[in-house]
């Protein structure tokens, strides 16, 4: 069998330091809140591990730190079997997300990117050999857009098929998105690439204006309602599996690294989606993120 990658992941590695409270406190206050949690994240962590525990060959390029958090993250990627040649470290802190939880269960989220801002396109270069062998290649906006750029390009021009979830929302350049093959988004990532559209539009309409910007392809993800698939032939709906919302935090990333896995293994771009919103399904059904994914021999909803 080959060593090559299904997927390989360029992305963000995070701690997630969550703690719940009764009101958020304003300027110059101080508040008391519940034990701290900390829970491994990142938005290229969690598609890293998500696609690992489905059963994939997945690596990963990434950067943590140095600080305490740096052995719970690479744990959680070991644990589900991710390929770690080339998670760098640097010199002070990991990437942590500080989230507040409000008694609603809403979020609130600070990201302080720290090893993830250092990840360069030359150290791109220097996991050429994974990116150019792999499948797929997944991206997210949470490492310098240069690097991204720098490995799309790579994985590009060695044939290998270019995923981007724009997430977090930022302008990104034409070339990336002609890219793509999906750009994977939400409605409201959707929105923020078209200037003179919004989130509750026909997801349809969004598609068809996303496609003009120039991906060969688009999946837009719609939690609860499944997600739209559109390319040059044409849309469809995919439905999701109706069931219990537990907690959706990283339910798109569980999403994007089922699609990737599934495209890497050559299945039609509606029928990965359709596997992909089973899994993204599968993930709301218990708390957290990395914690919440199911594995190859789990029983998905349908
Ligand atoms: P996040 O950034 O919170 O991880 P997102 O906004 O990128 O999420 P969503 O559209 O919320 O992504 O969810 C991704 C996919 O997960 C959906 O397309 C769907 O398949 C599944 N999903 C999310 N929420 C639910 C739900 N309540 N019930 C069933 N499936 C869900």
């Amino acid at each position: 069998m080959s060593n090559d990658k299904e997927v390989v992941v360029v992305g963000s590695v995070n701690a997630d330091l969550v703690v719940g409270v009764d009101r958020r406190p304003g300027p110059g206050e101080t508040v008391l809140g519940s034990d701290l949690a900390v829970h491994p994240g990142g938005k290229g962590a969690n598609q890293a591990v998500a696609a690992a525990r489905l059963g994939g060959r997945v690596g990963i390029l990434g950067r943590t730190g140095d600080d305490g958090n740096g052995e719970l993250l690479r744990a959680s990627l070991a644990g589900a079997g991710v390929d770690l040649a080339h998670l760098l470290v640097t010199p002070g802190p990991n990437g942590v997300a500080l989230i507040t939880v409000g008694p609603d269960g809403d979020n609130s989220i600070i990201v302080s990117p720290g090893a993830n801002a250092r990840l360069t396109p030359a150290d791109v270069e220097a996991a050429r050999a994974m990116i150019a062998g792999a499948a797929v290649v997944t991206f997210q906006l949470e490492v310098p857009l240069e690097t991204v750029l720098a490995a799309a390009r790579v994985a590009a021009d060695a044939g290998g098929r270019v995923v981007l979830n724009l997430s977090p929302p930022a302008p990104v350049p034409d070339e990336l998105l002609r890219l793509c093959d999906p750009l994977v988004v939400n409605e409201h990532e959707a929105a923020f690439l078209l200037p003179g559209h919004d989130a509750d539009e026909d997801p349809a309409a969004l598609a068809s204006a996303l496609l003009a910007r120039g991906p060969r392809s688009v999946v837009i993800t719609l939690g609860g309602d499944g997600a739209l698939v559109a390319d040059a032939s044409g849309s469809s709906a995919v439905p999701s599996p109706k069931v219990e919302a537990v907690d959706t935090t990283g339910a798109g990333d569980a999403f994007t690294a089922a699609l990737c896995l599934r495209l890497a293994r050559g299945d039609a771009l509606a029928d990965a989606a359709r596997y992909a919103a089973r899994v993204g399904a599968a993930s709301v059904r218990a708390a957290g993120a990395q914690s919440s994914y199911p594995s190859a021999d789990d029983e998905l909803p349908a």
